[in-house]
């Protein structure tokens, strides 16, 4: 993701993109999916990356970079568990 500040429409749509490049779904609970929309445009916008908003920040940054979305467990969690650990991708159908 680029340096630039981005609202929620912009972070949508970069999931979006994401979640079809990856062949994985959305959360299509609107009001949860909105919620980590949010908690990542948050997190982009006050410390310049998009952290996962499901998980704590260790303040270190190389370390933190494991929690970027996305996050270096997600695909594990999906294909295990069916979604991500914030609920934001699911397993495609
Ligand atoms: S758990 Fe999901 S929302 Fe959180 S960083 Fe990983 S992929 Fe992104």
């Amino acid at each position: 993701m680029t340096e630039e500040t981005m609202d929620e429409a912009d972070m949508l749509k970069w999931a979006k993109a994401y979640a079809h490049k990856q062949g994985f779904l959305l959360n299509t609970e609107e009001k949860q999916l909105n919620t980590v929309i949010k908690g990542l445009v948050r997190n982009k916008n006050k410390f310049g990356r998009p952290y996962c908003p499901c998980r704590l920040r260790s303040g270190d940054e190389e370390k933190d970079r494991a929690i970027e979305c996305p996050c270096a467990y997600h695909k594990e969690e999906i294909a295990t568990q069916g979604q991500c650990h914030c609920n934001l991708y699911f397993k495609g159908t």
